[in-house]
């Protein structure tokens, strides 16, 4: 039997009710879809998430990729969704027609890409990860470098990569090694190692294209001077036929979860003879890759989320079967055992994850409806967008993939000692959405982005920015009774973030940096639980208009849940920000005041 891993019902609410994405079809860019069209797209994503992606969920976990004879053999449904993906238009959605996409909204590809995620987020991973790359491309690469690789990136032919990390420099890319020498005909020669290569090499694929970070000799020290590369697995010789391209595997990793897509270790160079193609100038390769680390970073909290609502709506239809005791004062042992959902602590655990995972799908829409707007959008406009979008980035990878691993793991706790057991997907679900916080970033390197770089850019405008689209939802709760008391509350939980802030922004003129950056994390946190509760005003104001039009009994129940959940969010969540705002402005920086050797013994 088929379970139930998303809504496209809520899906469906945030895409039209809370971001009126057919509102999208207006501007040129977008003018040859419409709110129909975008339905027919969202149905065939949940059919292909239902019937390609979700029923190998479970083998790909139990039958991982095999490294034999120097060859990566994957799941045989691999080929199938890369081919699927591309022939169905998936992985070239949002590209430009003229270089073969369907200029599909972000916020709508994205809503799809959400559906395949928590169908199968191992699956998921290799088309989108060939999108990321293959955008790179498109963005900077030269004519014939888009002409040789899209169309075949596009098809789902080749898997495309992001090859960044080291065995020396995982967070701190400015210190990789991977090295690139000009040569005479005009590409490089590339020589080093990168570890966790995600579908770093497969046999789902004719050819594996490596987005490549690496050094060109006698660049500068530090991030100045790393250089971006197209690294084929195979390249073609003067007669167009492909032969290999020195980058070879030398082991996968096994994995706790995410177990159906192989992390490799690539060498490159072995042989003098892997040749890389330069992407757009030398030394800009970190600004270049950027753009596909935020897609990314996206792509992760999008990931995390995705495994969340599948653990949530497991959880919610166990708890609505399973029969365990009765309601508290209940004394008759005769009377009936009552579903466990009755229960006031399991309604509270269900809470807890539908508040975190369509609150976390919500922020990352909004992310998505900030790209979309920045992309049809011109100056002081667009700007703002794109200084939105760069500021909420960190607190959108981060948000779901810190608190989606606790949703899991509420969502195993509702099937007590069951979901501890392989019978439910629950533990997989535990166990793949563990990776998050660490890959595209950890949490710590998120931390520092938004308290370090994003919030002070631009003399702090995409900060002001945020506290004004929070305020403009303040604004609207105060003409709704029932919610104003909440926005109250949110309101004052914004002022708290607002003093915090000015309280780091002085410390970071007076204390050293260390100091400054030391609880960055938790500085995202609290920004985040602001951020997600303006994300449930929103879909409670949106639930609210949507009350006003005479629902059915079973829409009205869900509109009224998602202003119950705002009511749990903002009433459950949001007060933690004050213990953060406590530690936050404490001047004591014990972290750092804690000499290494004190963990000695
Ligand atoms: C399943 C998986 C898939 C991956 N896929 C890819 C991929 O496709 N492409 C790719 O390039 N990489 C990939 N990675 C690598 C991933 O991005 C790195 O693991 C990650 O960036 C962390 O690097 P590291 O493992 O070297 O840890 P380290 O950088 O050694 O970090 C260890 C710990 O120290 C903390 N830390 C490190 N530096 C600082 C600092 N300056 N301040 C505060 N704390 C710090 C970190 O937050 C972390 O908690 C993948 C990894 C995994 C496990």
């Amino acid at each position: 039997m088929q379970g139930k891993f998303a809504s496209e019902k809520n899906v469906k609410f945030l895409l039209y009710d809370v971001f009126d994405a057919q509102s999208l079809c207006t501007h040129d860019h977008y003018s040859q879809h419409t709110k129909k069209m975008f339905d027919m797209v969202l149905a065939e994503a949940m059919k292909l998430a239902k019937n390609l992606y979700y029923p190998i969920f479970e083998e790909m976990d139990r039958k991982p990729p095999e490294y034999k004879n120097g060859s990566v053999l994957v799941h045989p449904q691999v080929r199938k969704i890369m081919r699927e993906s591309g022939q169905g238009g998936w992985i070239g959605a949002t590209f430009p027609q003229e270089l073969g996409g369907d200029q599909l909204p972000w916020i709508v590809a994205g809503a799809c890409s959400y559906m395949f995620i928590a169908a199968n987020y191992s699956a998921s991973v290799y088309p989108e990860l060939t999108r990321g790359a293959a955008n790179l491309i498109a963005s900077y690469g030269s004519e014939a470098l888009k002409k040789e690789y899209l169309p075949p990136m596009l098809a789902g032919q080749f898997q495309g990569t992001m090859a960044l990390t080291e065995p020396e420099a995982g967070s701190s890319l400015a210190d990789i090694t991977t090295t690139a020498q000009p040569c005479t005909e005009g590409h490089y020669s590339i020589s080093g190692q990168k570890v966790f290569i995600s579908g770093g090499d497969h046999d789902g694929v004719d050819n594996v294209i490596h987005l490549m970070l690496a050094r060109i000799e006698g660049a500068p020290l530090g991030v100045k001077g790393i250089s971006l590369f197209v690294v084929p697995k195979l390249r073609c010789d003067d007669n167009e036929n492909p032969v290999p391209n020195d980058v070879v595997v030398s082991q996968i990793y096994h994995k706790m979860g995410y177990r159906g897509c192989p992390i490799t270790q690539l060498v490159m160079g072995e042989k003098g003879d892997c040749r890389g193609y330069l992407v757009g100038e030398p030394h800009k390769g970190l600004f270049y890759m950027f753009q596909m680390m935020n897609e990314s970073r996206l792509g992760v909290g999008l990931g995390a989320t995705g495994i969340a609502s599948a653990a949530y709506y497991a959880a919610l239809a166990y708890t609505q079967t399973r029969k365990q005791g009765r309601k508290p004062g209940q004394k008759d042992p005769a009377s009936p055992m009552v579903p466990i959902i009755e229960h006031a602590d399991v309604k509270r655990m269900l809470l807890y994850q539908r508040s975190v995972t369509e609150g976390a799908l919500c922020l990352i829409m909004q992310c998505y409806a900030y790209a979309d707007m920045e992309r049809v959008s011109t100056g002081p406009d667009r700007e703002k967008y794109h200084l939105l979008l760069e500021l909420l980035t960190p607190v959108a990878k981060t948000f779901p993939s810190e608190y989606g691993i606790l949703s899991v793991s509420q969502s195993l706790q509702c099937f007590g000692g069951y979901g501890y057991c392989e019978d439910f997907p629950v533990e997989q679900l535990y166990r793949d959405a563990r990776i998050h916080p660490i890959h595209e970033g950890t949490t710590a390197i998120q931390g520092m982005d938004i308290l370090g770089r994003k919030v002070m850019m631009n003399q702090g405008k995409a900060y002001t920015l945020f506290l004004e689209e929070v305020n403009k939802a303040l604004d609207q709760a105060q003409t709704h009774l029932d919610l104003s008391p909440y926005g109250t509350k949110l309101a004052q939980a914004l002022g708290t973030l607002d003093r915090v802030t000015g309280h780091l922004m002085d410390l970071a003129q007076q204390k050293n940096t260390e100091i400054f950056l030391a609880d960055a994390v938790l500085y995202l946190d609290l920004f985040s639980l602001v951020a997600l509760s303006w994300q449930w005003l929103c879909q409670a104001l949106a639930a609210k208009k949507a009350l006003t039009k005479n629902p059915s009994q079973k829409d009205r129940d869900f509109y009224e849940g998602k202003v119950l959940c705002f009511r749990y969010f903002v009433s459950y969540e949001l007060p933690k920000i004050n213990a953060l705002a406590e530690r936050l402005t404490a001047e004591d920086p014990i972290s750092v005041e804690c000499p290494a050797s004190y963990f000695n013994d």
